[in-house]
């Protein structure tokens, strides 16, 4: 059987990290989150970086917490992407603003062009997601939005570890926000982080993610002297990361750089395998952008039936995405974003991830090439 996913843990230092939590009786936030926070924040580089239970959560504080901030209203729009995990644009609608989706282009990330139709004079930001790893027109993009003055906000979740002309892909946004969920480059189980240049909104998101605890003030004082003391000037829920969760993503970091590498030796090994079979199209990834790879996708036209064939064969291949309009809190865009709805109808992601032998990858490619020549 070959998994559309499989990650792989350094068991050994994964668990002498958890033991150490557990020995010392302490597994909140604590010294392996901001351990992690740090080595994380200088690698994309960020000063100021959050660790949270899930990316979805950050999504939701930072739109939430840029909104009050910015004194933004409701309805206000913040552009996004119809190809993606629906996480970030639930985030939008959570916090009372409007997606406006603009279209894709053949790196299935944002279409610049498309970005700059959709601005208006209610946009505050633009969500841009790193298709599969791919940094896509990402400075074209981050142009556009600081011509504009909105945020550009990096939907990194596919990203640890993409790189544009020899750079870590972070700190061209305004904000970053990673996954380190289970299926991801770097995983953990879940856990996700935000990374920011504005102390104010790290700050912000900080206490909205602890149930609007206040350590630096109490009730009666705006200088908070002793520790036992908080006050609550606003709500919020609790979705802080956990050492436990650190203690995974420190151990998995170590061998991230070598992980990419070998994720990208194996996507040449589809690339070259099924470049020559014309009714198989492929996702541009731009020239300087060396992908994390999270993903290797293939355009066809039959694609519900080679999916079929790969699992009657028990090759497990998935969607990245289905067109988020057709969905029914998205569907009020639906018909907008021509591009998108063709590839919704027509991308598969073939397995990739570091436990795949060479006769899984050639057992992949021979039985595509099989399936292709029927059509
Ligand atoms: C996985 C993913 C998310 C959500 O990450 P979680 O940590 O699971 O909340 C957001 N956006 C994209 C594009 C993703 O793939």
């Amino acid at each position: 059987m070959i998994n559309l996913f499989s990650s792989k843990y350094d068991v050994e230092n994964c668990l002498a990290n958890i033991r150490e939590c557990l020995e010392k009786g302490w597994t909140g936030v604590g010294e392996k989150t901001k351990e992690f926070e740090k080595v994380w924040g200088e690698y994309v580089g960020f000063e100021h970086n959050i660790y949270l239970s899930t990316a979805t959560a950050g999504f939701f504080h930072t739109l939430v917490c840029l909104k009050e901030l910015n004194g933004w209203q409701d309805q206000d729009e913040i552009i996004t992407s119809p190809i993606t995990f629906v996480s970030a644009n639930h985030s939008i609608l959570h916090a009372g603003l409007k997606p406006v989706f603009a279209d894709v282009d053949d790196t299935l990330c944002l279409d610049p062009e498309s970005v700059r139709e959709k601005i208006t004079d209610k946009t505050r930001a633009v969500i841009f997601v790193g298709m599969g790893g791919n940094a896509g027109e990402l400075e074209k993009v981050a142009a556009i939005c600081q011509k504009a003055g909105v945020y550009f906000i990096l939907d990194a979740a596919h990203m640890s570890g993409t790189k544009l002309n020899g750079r870590v892909v972070g700190n061209q946004a305004d904000i970053a926000i990673y996954s380190f969920q289970y299926t991801k480059v770097l995983a953990t189980a879940e856990s996700g982080m935000v990374c920011c240049r504005d102390e104010r909104l790290l700050n912000s998101i900080q206490r909205k993610a602890w149930c609007g605890i206040d350590k630096s003030r109490t009730p009666w004082s705006e200088v908070n002297k002793d520790r036992w003391y908080f006050d609550v000037n606003e709500i919020g829920d609790s979705s802080l990361g956990n050492d436990i969760m650190a203690s995974i993503a420190l151990a998995q970091f170590s061998h991230l750089e070598e992980e990419i590498k070998i994720r990208n030796r194996i996507a040449e090994k589809y690339w070259e395998g099924l470049k020559y079979i014309e009714k198989i199209g492929f996702i541009r990834i731009p020239d300087g952008c060396c992908s994390s790879r999270w993903l290797f996708q293939i355009v066809v036209e039959n694609r519900d039936a080679l999916i079929r064939y790969l699992e009657e064969r028990q090759i497990y291949a998935g969607i990245h995405y289905l067109d988020n309009t057709l969905f029914k809190p998205y569907r009020y865009a639906r018909g907008t974003c021509p591009k998108a709805q063709y590839y919704s109808e027509r991308v598969v992601s073939l397995p990739l991830h570091l436990k795949l032998s060479e006769a899984d990858i050639q057992f992949v490619i021979d039985t595509v090439a099989e399936f292709m020549e029927t059509q």
